[in-house]
């Protein structure tokens, strides 16, 4: 299997080389060529597997060009109880008969992130040795939060590698701040930009094709790569828990094999419900991919009408890492849906940069409208949420989970469809403990967070995780910010400092 841009499918480049790249050269994401099929007997045969074994017969039907034993390194390597706070890796929490929460917060930073950033730089560095012997690779990241920390976790101290991660001062977690500002390793460094997310992103954009910096990397031996969700070694790790949660609930004799459960997923950037499409498309019996969004609902729009417009406002929510109006991941599925056509995507996504706006035809919305369904909720719906769930289930979720649990309940009583549903949910609740103790009606009184957490704690009978709570004895390591034109300043200290 090869790869292709979803904007020129004359593109053709191995798995390794679309890992290692990132991006293809003419703006496109890279995408296979063809859906690999996950027959009946191999499904049934992973009920006995373990995550990382199920891992394995995932990755080896999208990366042709790694060696088996390869692939077996970088599995066995991220998915162990030694990364994971549970064997399982993910986890599926009956809520109650026929709702499961697939818990993807058991990583070390705990949010989902973690499930591909934990392999990404097993893949990305055996990726680079095929098609780059040699560099060594510096990883830049623009985050709002939860990829940041991910990532740095997963690349501290990875031979050949440095991180840097850029976040807006003032839009992030308490908490996420704290996590990325700590961070332990000699390869990493973290910088607050004094602007917001889109200004990180277009500031590491720039610094990509940085003529003068490029200069001074190659002389480095050094190239440049990314660790967000554009990336197709970020993409196929999120497929396999979709696998494995329908085997799972096969094993555990929740449904019968060939029954369909419904995925519904608290969405940003696309890349999380686009994983359970391609499950699906593989041959997993899903049935309806119900995308959920906050009050940045561009894509309820988008689902229900055919037309994506980001001329719109942007709301700062309670669910920050949802809090986003251009979604990359969804150039794939369109990709995919108008029958791998590269003109029209190319006309669809050059009017988006131009006029912000795009509408796509009939034959697509009949697709969307067979494959998906959409709902959105606000920050007050999200809180009530969290509450009515605890008060009934005795479940604590965070602010993103309640979101993709309000559209579902929505999505049920719109639809009257009582199909099994595997609801997802991305982060830990200690992640976003102010607006978690809020929600449940507690007063947010004490300005230090981990007096906020010991309440949460007391109020729910639930505990922090050690990660979290670890942060407290941490030195903060790195307190620099930066002025949106001088982060390619930062980057220039940071690769003389690693070639010390
Ligand atoms: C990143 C993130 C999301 C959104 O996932 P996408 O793949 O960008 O759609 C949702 N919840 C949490 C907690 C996240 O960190």
């Amino acid at each position: 299997m090869n790869y292709k841009s979803t904007r020129d499918i004359n593109v053709n480049v191995t798995a390794a080389g679309a890992i290692s790249k990132g991006l293809s050269a003419d703006g496109g994401l890279f995408v296979p060529d063809s859906i690999p099929q996950l027959s009946k007997e191999k499904l049934l045969s992973m009920c006995d597997m373990s995550y990382a074994d199920r891992a394995y017969e995932v990755f080896r039907l999208f990366l042709n060009d790694f060696t088996d034993d390869e692939i077996r390194h970088c599995v066995n390597s991220a998915y162990s109880d030694k990364n994971f706070a549970t064997e399982n890796i993910a986890e599926l929490s009956h809520l109650l008969t026929g709702t499961y929460m697939l818990e993807l917060w058991h990583g070390p930073t705990c949010a989902f992130k973690d499930m591909a950033l934990q392999i990404l730089p097993f893949l990305l560095t055996c990726s680079a040795k095929k098609t780059i012997d040699g560099k060594k690779i510096m990883i830049l990241v623009a985050t709002s939060g939860d990829t940041g920390k991910a990532a740095l976790e997963g690349f501290k101290d990875v031979d050949g590698t440095s991180i840097m991660v850029f976040y807006p001062e003032d839009g992030v977690s308490n908490m996420q701040k704290r996590q990325m500002t700590t961070q332990e390793g000699n390869n990493v460094n973290v910088c607050a930009v004094v602007g917001n997310f889109d200004d990180c992103q277009n500031g590491v954009k720039a610094i990509f094709t940085d003529e003068e910096i490029l200069a001074k990397l190659e002389d480095a031996n050094t190239v440049f790569s990314s660790a967000n969700s554009i990336n197709w070694g970020r993409l196929a790790p999120q497929i396999v828990y979709y696998v494995s949660s329908y085997v799972q609930l096969v094993k555990d004799k929740e449904i019968e094999y060939g029954e369909k459960v419904n995925v519904c997923v608290p969405t940003g950037n696309f890349g999380n419900i686009l994983a359970a499409y391609y499950a699906k498309q593989m041959g997993v019996p899903i049935g309806k991919l119900i995308c959920a969004s906050n009050a940045n609902n561009i894509l309820t729009d988008f689902i229900n009408t055919g037309i994506y417009d980001r001329n719109r406002p942007f709301y700062t929510t309670v669910s920050p890492s949802m809090d986003i109006l251009i979604s990359s991941n969804l150039e794939r599925l369109l990709y995919h849906l108008t029958d791998e056509d590269d003109k029209l995507i190319n006309e669809w996504f050059g009017s988006l940069k131009a006029s912000g706006r795009y509408e796509v035809n009939d034959a697509v919305k009949q697709k969307i409208k067979d494959n998906f369904y959409a709902g959105c909720c606000d920050d007050a719906a999200t809180k009530e949420t969290i509450k009515k769930v605890f008060e009934e289930y005795g479940y604590l979720c965070d602010t993103h989970t309640a979101v993709a649990y309000k559209v579902y309940e929505e999505y049920k009583k719109a639809t009257g469809d009582d199909t099994k549903t595997i609801v997802v949910s991305t982060a830990n609740p200690y992640k976003f403990g102010y607006a978690v103790y809020d929600a449940l009606g507690g007063k947010d009184e004490c300005a230090d967070e981990f007096e906020l957490i010991a309440k949460l704690e007391q109020l729910t009978n639930t505990t922090c995780p050690k990660a979290l709570a670890d942060t407290k004895n941490k030195e903060i390591r790195f307190t620099g910010s930066a002025a949106t034109d001088k982060m390619s300043g930062a980057v220039l200290d940071f690769l003389k400092a690693q070639e010390n």
